[in-house]
Formats: C-alpha cells, sequence, structure tokens
C-alpha cells in the first residue's frame, strides 16, 4: 500500500470511529428507548406520508409526544441535536439505526425485505419504461398496495434513502445500504 492510499484508509477509519462516537453519544442522551422512539418514528412517518403537516413543521410530532404523555422539551432537544426540525426531518434524518445502531436485518429502516424490495424495483422499472415517472410515487405505492405490504412506512424509509419519486427509487436507493451482506 503506497502512503496515499494508507492515509486515506486512515482517515476513513478515523471518519468511521468518529461515527461510532457521535451514535453512542445519540444513544445515551436520546430520551426514549430504541423501542419507544421506533414506535415514534413509526407514528409519525404514517401521519406525515398520509397528511403532511402544513400548520406547524412539528404538528404530528407534538400530537405523538401529547397523547403519549411524554414531555416535549427534552426531546425536541434531542431532536435538534440530530438535525431534525420538523416532521419530514424526522423521516429523513431520524432513522433509529442512526441512534441505537444497525441489527442482524437492517442496516437501516426498511419495512420490506430484500427480495420484496428487488420485486418492487423490477416492477417499478417496467412500469416507467412504459408509463413514465409523474415525480410521484405511484407506481412504488400501487405495488405495495397490491402485495399488502406497509404503503406509508416503506415510502418514507424509501424517500429517506433518497427514493422521492418512482424513478430516484430506481437511481438511488443501493439494497446494499439496507441489509447486510446484501
Ligand atoms: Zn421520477
Amino acid at each position: 500500500m503506497d502512503s496515499k492510499s494508507q492515509r486515506k484508509r486512515q482517515r476513513q477509519i478515523a471518519a468511521q470511529i468518529e461515527r461510532e462516537r457521535r451514535r453512542q453519544k445519540a444513544e445515551e442522551t436520546c430520551p426514549l428507548n430504541r423501542e419507544e422512539y421506533t414506535r415514534f418514528i413509526d407514528a409519525v412517518t404514517t401521519e406525515w406520508i398520509e397528511s403532511p403537516s402544513q400548520q406547524h413543521p412539528f404538528q404530528h410530532t407534538h400530537s405523538y409526544l401529547e397523547t403519549h404523555d411524554l414531555s416535549p422539551e427534552p426531546f425536541l432537544n434531542f431532536l435538534s441535536t440530530q438535525r431534525i426540525q420538523s416532521d419530514f426531518d424526522v423521516i429523513i434524518h431520524g432513522d433509529e439505526h442512526f441512534i441505537f445502531g444497525s441489527t442482524p436485518a437492517r442496516l437501516r429502516r426498511m419495512p420490506i425485505d430484500e427480495p420484496q424490495l428487488h420485486e418492487l424495483m423490477d416492477y417499478i422499472d417496467i412500469r416507467i419504461r412504459k408509463d413514465g415517472c409523474d415525480n410521484t410515487l405511484r407506481w412504488t405505492e400501487e405495488w405495495l398496495s397490491e402485495n399488502s405490504l406497509p404503503v406509508s412506512l416503506t415510502v418514507g424509509s424509501l424517500i429517506a434513502l433518497g427514493g422521492g419519486c418512482d424513478c430516484e427509487v430506481i437511481l438511488n436507493v443501493e439494497p446494499n445500504m439496507i441489509y447486510p451482506n446484501s
């Protein structure tokens, strides 16, 4: 290994250590445990996808905290340390895997399993070639609902991975970022 690639490797290791240090700090300071936090993000994702908040950026977050008797201030302070300033940011930056780490099954949030994601992407690909992308997730939603899979939660996970419309799902969603050993 020459010294240039050695330095690059050292920088990658340093970045990995820094990411893990930040993750541990987030885990220590999060007022909710993994299970509670996952229930929160599931609820806000579902609510936001089904009716995007318009009156207040944290509308669904506030109503969740209120319904579950959780004190808003410590949790909202925690969210701001995670660059989360709105319900939509919860979907984009709020992945519980960023805070509590990956699991044997997932590196990122994704309700459907790997063969299902491949099937979904094949389906979108065929539909886009025939009818194009209209800047929505209509083929994605159609396939998920026809296969009785969770539409809102899957759509939220795809958006967080850069899949904001059907063609972006094909372009940006990488199964190896979601499933270990993919
Ligand atoms: Zn598109």
